[in-house]
């Protein structure tokens, strides 16, 4: 009999999703560039289902069911596009070429655009939840036409990730929203990340508790609003002991974190769409800074480090709970309105309530503060932003006290605490009921002409600075 469906490159993604799909009765043609991995997923797990091993791309599409469903699962980047540029010519209308890969949405577009010509269907997947997800559910998040996810939604909601029954699987949008999704998601990953970072660096180097101690109380904050998938590894690393030192493993691992780059996308294409998602950048540049060894060294050696002060109370470790979590409502905050002007400007018609409903499962930042999310778009679509929501409003409004003492306590001693600094400045830029953005307008106008509007009428305005400083219509 045919295969239903088709993974194309094996490795640790693509061979963990092939098993998902032939775990749940699909017959799997399965195939890789190089035969060896093919074999051996045969050899390792062949006993799980249904596979049809192919040797070439031309085997793999010959064994398949029509229309055509074949997942790529290769390196992202040109190592995409060769696999496609091979495929096309094998393929007929109606045919769906899906790309799994940390593909970067703008990329998807332009292949989607190109296999329409072909009379193909192009679907960009964003799928999170690393190797474990893929073998056990991830959260989907597939672009691409209507009509190819009325024949693909099927089989992907059913290997994603469930909560409470429901699929972490929805059809995104046209064209790249998937991968741009995927994207934001992995920019609201490391804001949290960087978030839950500082926390732990305020309540070691400010409170004086050991990792292990800290450890603890991560563990007490996965029972309450905090409780995700994020903060419970966190209590993992934290407690864990380096079996060479007897140290805590956190205190040996080199501290400069690496990224892959979805996190800069986030931010760069958030720039371009005017979108201040400041969470985000800061955590991208936070370990930017943390790999800029020799700076690091020159300024520590001019300076000092800062001493740890010690002496941590229950009241510190509940202000820093309360900052960590406003914090967190503001980077969620922002990233979903990246996602909605980004909807906008390309016409995807994003679901932002079922945005959160297809990350409370599978991925890296499942939580269940998504819920809460997903009630608030649900309650309004086009609410105006997150904080305005009531429960978020009343969940930032008690915590405000505690945040502005975090931040004080962190910026007196010295502790770098830029997510949460930064997302009390975003929270207070927005509350403000004058920004001092017209004295910036004020020095545009003086020293370039660019005029400005006013408060009291209607018009652009300019001052003659240089001559009599009278005003004129712009
Ligand atoms: P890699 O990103 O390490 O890619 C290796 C695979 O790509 C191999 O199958 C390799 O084939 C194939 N490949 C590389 N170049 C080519 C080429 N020119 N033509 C054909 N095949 C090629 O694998 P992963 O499994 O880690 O990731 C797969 C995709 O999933 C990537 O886009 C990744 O970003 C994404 N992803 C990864 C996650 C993770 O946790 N690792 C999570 C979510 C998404 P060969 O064996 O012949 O070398």
């Amino acid at each position: 009999a045919p295969a239903r469906i088709a993974v194309t490159g094996l490795a640790v993604m693509g061979s963990n999703l092939a098993r998902n799909l032939a775990r749940h009765g699909y017959r799997v043609a399965v195939h890789n560039r190089s035969h060896a991995r093919t074999e051996a997923l045969i050899a390792d797990h062949g006993h799980e289902g249904d596979f049809v091993p192919a040797r070439t791309l031309e085997e793999l599409v010959a064994s398949l069911q029509t229309p055509r469903q074949i997942i790529i699962m290769v390196k992202a980047g040109a190592p995409t596009d060769a696999v496609i540029d091979e495929l096309v010519p094998l393929l007929e209308p109606g045919d769906m070429v899906i790309d799994g890969g940390n593909a970067h949405y703008a990329d998807t577009r332009r292949r989607e655009a190109a296999l329409k010509e072909a009379g193909l269907h192009f679907v960009g997947a964003g799928i999170s939840g690393g190797e474990e997800g893929a073998l056990n559910g991830p959260s989907i998040m597939p672009g691409g036409s209507k009509e190819s996810y009325r024949h693909l939604g099927p089989v992907l909601e059913d290997i994603a990730a469930k909560v409470d029954d429901v699929a972490c699987c929805v059809h995104v949008g046209p064209d790249g929203a998937g991968h741009f999704v995927k994207m934001v998601h992995n920019g609201i990953e490391y804001a949290d990340m960087q978030l839950i970072a500082e926390a732990y660096d305020l309540l070691h180097r400010v409170g004086g508790l050991a990792p292990a101690e800290v450890a603890e109380v991560f563990r007490g904050w996965n029972t309450g609003d905090l409780e995700s998938y994020l903060v419970e590894i966190t209590a993992e690393v934290l407690g864990h002991v380096d079996a060479a030192t007897g140290a805590a493993l956190v205190d040996v691992i080199a501290d400069e974190a690496e990224q892959k780059g979805t996190g800069r996308w986030t931010v760069q294409e958030a720039l371009e769409l005017g979108v201040p998602v400041t969470g985000i950048a800061e955590a991208v540049f936070a370990r930017s800074l943390s790999g800029r060894a020799g700076q690091r060294q020159a300024v520590r050696a001019a300076f000092g480090s800062a001493d740890v002060v010690g002496g941590a109370t229950d009241s510190l470790v509940e202000d820093v709970r309360q900052a960590l979590y406003a914090s967190k409502v503001v980077a969620y905050a922002q990233g979903f309105d990246q996602m909605r002007a980004a909807s906008a400007e390309y016409g995807w018609d994003l679901d932002l309530g079922a945005m959160a409903t297809i990350w409370r499962g599978g991925c890296i930042i499942r939580a269940r503060f998504l819920d809460r999310i997903r009630e608030a778009y649900d309650k309004d679509p086009e609410l105006a932003s997150l904080l305005v929501d009531d429960y978020f409003r009343d969940a930032v409004r008690s915590a405000e006290e505690a945040w502005r003492r975090v931040a004080v306590k962190a910026v007196t001693a010295g502790v770098p605490a830029p997510g949460f600094v930064s997302a009390l400045a975003y929270y207070d830029g927005l509350r403000s009921e004058r920004l001092p953005a017209s004295l910036i307008q004020g020095l545009r106008d003086f020293f370039g002409a660019h005029t400005y509007r006013r408060t009291d009428r209607e018009g652009s305005f300019h001052t003659l600075w240089s001559g009599d400083r009278s005003q004129v219509d712009a």
